[in-house]
């Protein structure tokens, strides 16, 4: 993605560009890590794409 990365702040929920949440000072993480999930459609496809290019 081209957009700049969107942190979020895990103790007040703020939505942020900065490694510091600028509203309680608490550090910020990514939002949503990638979920890995047996059932998710994106993970077979991610399975399928590993195993073509490992073969
Ligand atoms: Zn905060």
């Amino acid at each position: 993605m081209a957009r700049g990365r969107i942190l979020r702040c895990p103790s007040c929920r703020t939505y942020t560009l900065r490694d510091i949440c600028p509203r309680c000072g608490e550090k910020t993480a990514t939002p949503h890590p990638p979920p890995i999930s047996p059932e998710s459609p994106y993970t077979r496809l991610l399975l399928k794409v590993r195993r073509l290019k490992k073969g």
